[in-house]
């Protein structure tokens, strides 16, 4: 029997929800659930799929590299992993790459990679981290302990003690409270999943300069903004944040799981064997596939492509805020931009909820971040075409929910 599209009560932990729609496959930038209803994907499985559904070149890399061999554990080392190594540490200055599977292992990684040099280079009692206010790290329990929002917090306590939040982007706050006490600083550029507010150039400054003065270390969480989803290589760029740490993952392998935190000489200094590790970071068909995005993630003209298609983007939230008083303020870079619903009063409900609902019922793929912030990250390889597409069906949908 055919399964219908809408799957209830899967044998998934409540955590997710009870519902589930059942995908089938995907080409280009649209996705087909299994009674072949089509569906325009601005939302990319959360920045994953950036280079769009269906694609025969990751296929094939996987497939050759199953061949030849699928798992080596770290003990051991395989050419594709190699290579992704080193195309990631020829940007900037790092020395190495810790390999993992998923964007919170990630930032384990760089935060156990600070306290340890904290540790080991100016002793007991400066393992203290900042996070800020609205950041999203991940959920495993470091991560978690840096990750603002309490609804993901509060009951998983006691979390690893020495985390303070500071307000976003306050260069005073910052400045008065960093101290040679702190192990680390852990920063997003773009706060993904906390309302999509971008990092000012004032802000990098001052993290930059904080961080350097007093020798802690400074983690860029790159695992939503990294590999050009902003128009750069890293969003660092676009504010001339100098990170010691960069952790990334979401489009690295293209969808299979793979993340990397990328380290400096002064820590790799003072790793020592064992400190950390993990069975199948940096596995050999992930990293083939890696190594495939990267040719195109890192192509110049493929970056200026995404610049010149991030502005395009841009202007279609501007005209369609244009057409809706409920559109309150744009936010975003790049190919990761979004947009506040503010829910006009008499609306019953929540609009920026119903609007995703809606748009998922007419064939649009959305996201949210934040309380009320609709966040689009389509596939990097998108049309303006298909960019007008999606933004109609944005715009017949609000009028549709607003009675207009
Ligand atoms: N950091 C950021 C900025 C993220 O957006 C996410 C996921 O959305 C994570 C970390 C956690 O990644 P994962 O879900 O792969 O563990």
């Amino acid at each position: 029997m055919i399964p219908k599209s809408t799957v209830y009560n899967a044998p998934y932990p409540k955590s997710y929800g009870n519902e589930f729609t059942l995908f089938d496959h995907g080409k280009g930038c649209y996705i087909f659930d299994v009674e072949g209803k089509k569906y325009l994907d601005f939302g990319s499985g959360i920045a994953v799929n950036t280079l769009g559904y269906g694609r025969e070149d990751l296929a094939k890399a996987a497939y050759d590299q199953m061949k030849k061999i699928i798992h080596t554990s770290n003990l051991y080392t395989s050419e594709a992993t190699l290579l992704v190594a080193d195309k990631l540490t020829s940007f900037g200055n790092f020395a190495a790459v810790h390999f993992g599977n998923s964007g919170t292992e990630a930032n384990e990684a760089a935060i156990k990679f600070a306290r340890l040099y904290a540790k080991r280079k100016k002793g007991d009692g400066h393992h203290k981290i900042i996070a800020f206010e609205s950041a999203f790290h991940g959920r495993t329990m470091g991560a978690l302990s840096c990750t603002y929002n309490p609804h993901y917090r509060e009951d998983c306590g006691p979390l690893i003690p020495g985390v303070e939040f500071l307000p976003y982007n306050d260069v005073e706050t910052l400045k008065k409270t960093v101290d040679g006490t702190y192990a680390a600083i852990i920063v997003e550029v773009i706060q993904g999943e906390g309302g999509l507010k971008c990092m000012t150039k004032e802000f990098a400054k001052a993290l930059n300069e904080v961080c350097a003065q007093q020798d802690v270390i400074l983690i860029a969480d790159e695992v939503q903004t990294g590999l050009t989803r902003t128009g750069y290589p890293f969003a660092c760029g676009l504010v001339d944040l100098n990170p010691d740490i960069i952790t990334l993952a979401k489009p690295l392998a293209g969808g299979l799981p793979l993340s990397a935190t990328l380290i400096p000489m002064k820590i790799n200094d003072i790793l020592q064997p064992g400190d950390h590790g993990s069975t199948f970071g940096g596995n050999p068909v992930a990293c083939a596939v890696a190594n495939q995005m990267l040719e195109t993630l890192f192509f110049p003209p493929f970056i200026f492509e995404v610049q010149t298609k991030g502005e395009y983007l841009k202007k279609k939230i501007e005209e369609l805020k244009a057409q809706f008083d409920c559109i309150g303020e744009t936010r975003g870079a790049g190919m990761l931009r979004g947009f506040e619903v503010n829910t006009p009063s008499g609306y019953e409900g929540d609009l920026s909820k119903d609007l995703i609902a809606a748009c998922k019922e007419n064939g649009l793929l959305i996201l949210r971040s934040g309380t009320n912030v609709i966040r689009l990250a389509p596939p990097l390889v998108i049309t303006e075409k298909e960019l007008d597409e999606g933004f109609d069906i944005i715009a017949k949908t609000l009028k549709n929910k607003l009675n207009k």
